[in-house]
């Protein structure tokens, strides 16, 4: 027998969420975001469950073959671009298209003999300071670029740091707007928040990631998933594989860090930060044992967490316990964590096996 956690994706879930960004992005066509290993999820997942997304756009361009090699013919973005000349000629190869946002890879792309063109998303900086040109050079850098023969269609592509904050992303949106109007090139700006101000943002490619998972870009707390019409997709479970009887005064775990004050049952649960659970999530964080809503008590361990099960009284070896997922959000735990959903789910561990359907 494997030991029991296992994470359980749900490809439906998946569908729903693709078809929510479809909703609030009608004209747009749907980069589908499945860096990091599609959030944690698994590439292969990713491709059933957003199979009717019309890109799919990611930053590690073998898992990008990975896809071709899944079956998907349609495009294929590379957000960060190309990080040398096998990587244009492997871009070239297997018909990706690639983020262009320094001189650099423009260099490079020049000095690279290449068998069929690329198709560029030339990525500018409206204020995010992160990557990009300034929009000041853009005159000179799409001249240089519409005019390279190894270089297909342009697409026009800007980065929002505050989308999630109410009216954060318009001063970068004018920015936006000032240096691609009256050009003849398709636009992409908006991520997972700013789909769902897809009336102002507007653009003919939307990049969103984390919704699709079925996780808020937002607070948890102001705009949870659940709200935005979001289905969770990831569903963490384990079991329980102990159970401690604590009188009061004893200490569970590493450092003691919980006191017992009055006689109470502690459940040992097979998961911990070497399964991606997050080490800094303090007593009190949200846990489901046998579908009630408990707490974490002490310190996370490498492979085991404790919980307080006094008042689930059966609560055995073997019950089924429920991280996060279907029935307790991410979010809601990130949040008790002091991070994002988006960071759970990224950092579930390669030892824990997932489960499609
Ligand atoms: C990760 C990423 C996205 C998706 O962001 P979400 O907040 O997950 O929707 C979009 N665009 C770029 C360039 C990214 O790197």
């Amino acid at each position: 027998m494997p030991r029991p956690i296992l994470a359980t994706i749900d490809t439906r879930a998946m569908a729903h969420n693709l078809a929510r960004v479809r909703h609030l992005c009608p004209s747009a066509r749907i980069h589908a975001v499945v860096k990091a290993d599609a959030y944690g999820h698994g590439i292969a997942a990713a491709r059933q469950g957003f199979a009717e997304a019309d890109s799919f756009a990611l930053i590690e361009i073998e898992r990008a073959i990975e896809l071709r090699q899944l079956g998907w013919r349609g495009p294929i973005l590379l957000l960060e671009g190309c990080f040398s000349a096998l990587d244009w000629q492997a871009a070239s190869e297997h018909r990706f298209d690639v983020v262009v946002h320094t001189d650099e890879q423009i260099a490079t792309l020049a000095a690279t003999p290449l068998p069929r063109r690329v198709n560029v998303h030339v990525k500018f900086n409206t204020g995010m300071h992160r990557l990009g040109f300034s929009p000041t050079r853009s005159r000179d850098v799409l001249t240089r670029l519409s005019t390279h023969a190894a270089v297909g269609e342009l697409t026009l592509m800007t980065h929002f740091a505050r989308a999630d904050e109410p009216d954060q992303h318009l001063e970068q949106l004018k920015r936006f707007r000032d240096l691609s109007a009256g050009l003849p090139y398709a636009t992409s700006a908006a991520n997972s928040a700013a789909c769902f101000d897809f009336e102002r943002v507007g653009g003919e490619w939307v990049r969103p990631g984390i919704m699709l998972y079925g996780a808020t870009p937002f607070s948890h707390t102001t705009r949870p998933a659940a709200a935005l019409g979001l289905a969770p997709v990831m569903t963490l479970t384990t079991e329980i594989i102990g159970i401690q009887h604590l009188r009061p005064g004893d200490a569970v775990g590493y450092g003691g860090a919980y006191v017992a004050g009055k006689p109470e049952r502690i459940a040992v649960i097979a998961a911990g930060y070497a399964d991606g659970y997050p080490r800094h999530a303090p007593t009190g964080t949200p846990i489901l044992v046998g579908g009630h809503r408990t707490r974490l008590v002490g310190r996370v361990s490498m492979d085991k967490i404790t919980v307080d099960v006094t008042d689930l009284p059966l609560a055995r070896i073997g019950t089924a316990v429920e991280l996060w997922g279907a029935n307790l959000p991410v979010d809601e735990v990130a949040a008790a964590a002091g991070t994002i959903g988006y960071e759970l789910l990224t950092a579930v561990a390669p030892r824990v096996p997932r489960l499609v359907r």
